[in-house]
């Protein structure tokens, strides 16, 4: 019999047509996944995102066996597990004397490195074969973005929806528009009728993982019980139906929106399953404009819903790889304070920042709202350093893979790329928390107030950080109405308000919390 060929998954690439696998001999190739401690534990991931990656590998390798593949599944506690890709790949390669190695590039640069070493490495023929489960090509992004002298979103979602024809009459977009955002940002209130996420009881294999977790990852942040994410594709399938059908309809009107104690509105919660590949994104957004087409879900919802899609998550993924590795120590605006506490523990008396760490912490989920203008808008103002900030998204949140967090944490939300990708930061006041959620209602401090004993922290550190950076943002367009906001407050409010965030700041510093010492 010939020697077989070696055909390496990683814990992201659960696809049965990932290039890995594609054109393989199930019979005689020999499927490698190896859970490696090094992975679980370069950031200290939060708890549920270990047991949902570990359990829906799993699920994966038991999917691969029914299809007839033979497959070397090593498990974290596996005695002889040398707790590294490479130390893996060196074990298989020992075991099985394959006649070549078989992967799909990594989706990240860390990653993609060793895997580019290994055919110096171990003496073998070894391809590694582009990711194709993305709708625009590394190399077509490159090709979209080169000459421009900026990269917009926006610019590059039209682009896509040209090329996937999705919600698109001929070379028009549909509803004569190409974006209905400004339809969606409204408040919500709270409703019986909210819909609650599809939960999924452990199998007896998720179980397993979860004893695992709890006992090699005890000290890492977040709970890590009850767990009811979807591990199987069977039951990512159940989530997107679900989905399609609950929320997908309201998504659109309250995309921005947050409200205390629902962490979940009308979101998805389908990033992680996309991220891992349990979920094809292009057929997802098939399905979704099928929603619009028979009545079933309004054109505001479904576009927007299309567009965070095949715009902004295949945008983030073309910046990342377009800026190199460089771009997670990128610090464009000098921002240097120490991660505080709180974003460990949650315990601030700010209710917005309590409420998105709080639901963090339980779920290791948070939408994007809360992400971008409660914890992001926070680190951006109070100048904290963003490779921290960006250590932390990357560790506590289900969906967070380095390629789609980096460039949301340093670009979008702190603007430490200078620009490259948005043209303005997202830097807001307590008004707009105010505006879209009902957290300041029962807050400790007071939306309205500037410089009192119980100002909300944003006030103050909303108009610091605008002076702050004045010689930078004064000339952009986008922010001129705010620094003639500023120029007409009366000048000892204007020091009230500096003052009031110095004093802040400094408190945060000395107590790595707000929290009155
Ligand atoms: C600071 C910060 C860090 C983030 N880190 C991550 C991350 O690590 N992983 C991740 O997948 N998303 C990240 N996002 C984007 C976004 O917040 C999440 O994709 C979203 O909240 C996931 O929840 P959902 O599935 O319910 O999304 P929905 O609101 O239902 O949106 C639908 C889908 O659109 C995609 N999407 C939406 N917004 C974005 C975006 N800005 N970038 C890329 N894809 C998007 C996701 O696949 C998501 O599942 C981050 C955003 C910010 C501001
Ligand atoms: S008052 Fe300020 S700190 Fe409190 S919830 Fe509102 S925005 Fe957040």
């Amino acid at each position: 019999m010939s020697a077989p060929v070696l055909r390496l998954v990683l814990g992201d690439q659960l696809t049965p047509s990932v290039s890995a696998l594609r054109g393989g001999d199930p019979k005689s190739d020999i499927v490698l996944m190896a859970e490696v401690a090094e992975e679980a534990s370069y950031v200290r991931h939060h708890k549920k995102k270990i047991a949902f990656i570990f359990a829906a590998m799993r699920a994966f390798a038991n999917e691969l066996s029914a299809a007839g593949w033979r497959v070397d599944y090593v498990r974290l506690d596996d005695p002889a597990n040398t707790g590294s890709f490479p130390g893996e790949v060196a074990r298989a390669i020992a075991r099985h004397n394959p006649a070549a190695l078989v992967t799909t590039e990594a989706a990240e640069h860390r990653v993609l490195a060793m895997q580019q070493i290994w055919a110096e490495t171990f003496s073998l023929p070894v391809s590694v074969l582009p990711d194709d489960r993305f709708i625009c090509p590394k190399e077509d992004f490159f090709a979209w973005a080169e000459g421009r002298k900026s990269l917009r979103m926006e610019f590059f979602y039209r682009e896509m929806r040209r090329r996937t024809g999705l919600l698109m009459d001929g070379d028009q977009p549909t509803g004569g528009q190409w974006n209905f955002d400004s339809e969606n940002r409204k408040p919500a209130k709270g409703d019986l009728f909210m819909p609650q996420p599809r939960r999924f009881a452990p199998d007896a294999d998720t179980t397993a993982v979860l004893d695992l977790v709890a006992d090699r990852f005890a000290d890492h942040f977040g709970d890590l019980e009850p767990f009811w994410f979807p591990v199987t594709r069977a039951q990512a399938e159940e989530a997107v139906a679900y989905f399609l059908k609950a929320a997908l309809p309201r998504f659109g009107d309250f995309q921005d929106a947050m409200l205390r104690g629902e962490k979940f509105l009308f979101h998805s919660l389908l990033s992680p399953l996309i991220n891992v590949g349990l979920i094809d994104p292009l057929d997802l957004c098939r399905r979704a404009q099928a929603e619009y087409q028979a009545g079933r879900a309004p054109l505001n919802a479904v576009e927007g819903f299309i567009r965070q899609i095949i715009g902004w998550r295949e945008f983030v993924r073309g910046i990342y790889w377009r800026e190199g590795p460089d771009y997670m120590q990128r610090n464009a605006l000098g921002a240097t304070r120490t991660l505080p506490w709180m974003y460990w523990s949650g315990e601030t008396d700010m209710a917005c920042m309590a409420e998105a760490i709080g639901q963090t912490k339980e779920e290791a989920y948070a939408h994007h709202i809360q992400r971008l203008m409660v914890t992001g808008n926070f680190a951006l103002l109070a100048g904290i350093d963003p490779h921290q900030v960006h250590e932390w998204y990357l560790a506590v949140y289900a969906d967070a893979y380095e390629w789609v967090e980096a460039p949301n944490t340093i670009g979008m939300s702190l603007f430490a790329d200078g620009g490259i990708l948005g043209s303005k930061p997202y830097a807001s006041s307590g008004a707009y928390i105010d505006r879209m959620s009902d957290y300041c209602r029962g807050c400790a401090y007071d939306v309205k107030d500037r410089t009192g004993p119980k100002a909300c922290p944003f006030n103050a550190l909303y108009w610091d950080f605008l002076q702050r950076h004045r010689a930078r943002f004064e000339g952009n367009p986008r922010m001129a109405q705010m620094y003639r906001t500023y120029d007409k407050l009366a000048p000892d409010l204007r020091e009230g308000l500096h003052a009031k965030a110095a004093a802040f700041l400094a408190h945060l510093d000395a107590h790595g919390t707000d929290r009155k010492a």
